[in-house]
């Protein structure tokens, strides 16, 4: 095992990352299975001190990032006062590498000319905003609590102050056509973002929604109408010169998300707040989505976390290889995963890769492996055989 206090370790063993969350939100999305709550505001205070405590005990020194990314839970749910001190501690023990990325999400109902200037005066150059959808009906089937105008809103706020933004839609809600996935992609267009992330609905076991399918009252959308949305989605933003860089997200060169790239290269970040994971030499750990837990055990001067898991070298490669591989432009990289696994791609992969070059589903330049157009579509069952 490399030494991790080394100042040159590569980014897959020392963090050049790092993740914050914040979990307040205004009120409980039937889909959302985040480390979020709401009704628990007043908890705020508490949470930023447990928070800068856990930071400290964690990182010991202050430590240079490429990228900070504060999530939620709802960010901009912290007044001014909170998101000051918010981005204090993170200004203190991480500071940003001249060039970096500190992205802040938020929601389009809670972000505010305000906040927006405390966030940009310490320095972050991007926001994701949470759209999902710009029609009501849809908004209210995902138990949204913001209204599609305000989305228009907090655009205007953030393209006045910030470099780079996104927004997240999502598609496959229950109740919606093609046609109203059409218009959600044109609404979103209009708005000129230079990022989108687009994920299909996922009905997470134990949320809202979730519960809602089991009893029969919502019903999801049909495969077939979901494959087209995602093709929709594809050619339209093609089209517009937002181009897929992830099975889920699309971006102008040179606006991807850079943190999100970490992730994809399965390289190492910290994660600070409830419920967040990190993974630093090769070992990953997720803290506690019990907030009283999370505070008590900081106050307490102990870890938040939860137990480890640390892969073995040939699990880690194949985790490395399926991520990597989600990256649709860049896939896998034979060099790149050999100096970062140990593994030989070929020897690891070659009958799996034949088979899915022969579906049609994998292309293969002798470099690179990524997936081909149709295999975007399967790519659920690729990455499965792959890990
Ligand atoms: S705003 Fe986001 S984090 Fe909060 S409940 Fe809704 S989906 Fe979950």
């Amino acid at each position: 095992m490399q030494d991790l206090s080394a100042r040159d370790a590569p980014p897959w063993l020392r963090p050049r990352a790092a993740y914050v969350h914040v979990p307040f939100c205004a009120h409980k999305c039937g889909y959302c299975d985040f480390a979020s709550l709401a009704g628990a505001d007043h908890l705020a205070d508490r949470y930023l001190d447990a928070l800068e405590r856990e930071t400290a005990a964690k990182l010991g020194e202050p430590h240079e990032v490429d990228t900070i990314f504060i999530g939620g839970g709802t960010p901009t749910r912290l007044d001014v006062a909170g998101l000051e001190r918010l981005v204090a501690t993170v200004r203190r023990w991480l500071p940003l590498a001249p060039g970096g990325e500190w992205t802040v999400e938020a929601n389009p109902g809670t972000l505010d000319a305000d906040k927006a200037d405390v966030l940009a005066r310490a320095g972050v150059d991007r926001i994701s905003l949470g759209a999902q959808s710009f029609q009501p009906k849809l908004l209210t089937a995902l138990e949204r609590n913001h209204r599609p105008e305000e989305v228009g809103r907090a655009v205007e706020i953030v393209r006045d102050r910030f470099p780079r933004w996104s927004l997240d839609l999502i598609f496959g809600v229950p109740g919606s056509t093609l046609d109203d996935w059409r218009a959600d992609l044109e609404a979103t267009l209009a708005l000129d973002p230079s990022h989108l992330s687009c994920y299909g609905l996922v009905y997470e076991k134990g949320t809202a929604l979730w519960k809602q399918l089991q009893r029969g009252e919502v019903a999801p959308v049909v495969e077939d109408v979901e494959r087209e949305m995602y093709e929709l989605v594809i050619d339209r933003l093609e089209s517009a010169g937002l181009h897929m860089y992830e099975i889920s997200n699309y971006a102008r060169p040179g606006h991807e998300s850079r943190h999100n790239l970490v992730y994809w290269a399965n390289d190492a970040y910290w994660g600070l707040g409830l419920g967040a994971a990190e993974y630093v030499d090769g070992v990953r750990t997720v803290n506690t989505r019990d907030l009283q837990a999370y505070l008590k055990r900081i106050e307490a001067g102990e870890a938040a976390t939860g137990p480890k898991e640390q892969l073995d070298p040939e699990a880690r490669a194949r985790e490395t290889a399926m991520l990597m591989l989600r990256r649709t432009q860049v896939g896998v990289d034979r060099d790149d995963f050999r100096l970062r696994t140990g593994y030989d791609f070929d020897a690891m992969f070659g009958p799996v890769l034949a088979r899915f070059v022969a579906e049609g589903l994998l292309e293969d330049d002798g470099r690179r492996v990524r997936f081909t157009h149709e295999g975007r579509f399967l790519a659920d069952r690729v990455l499965c055989e792959v890990v």
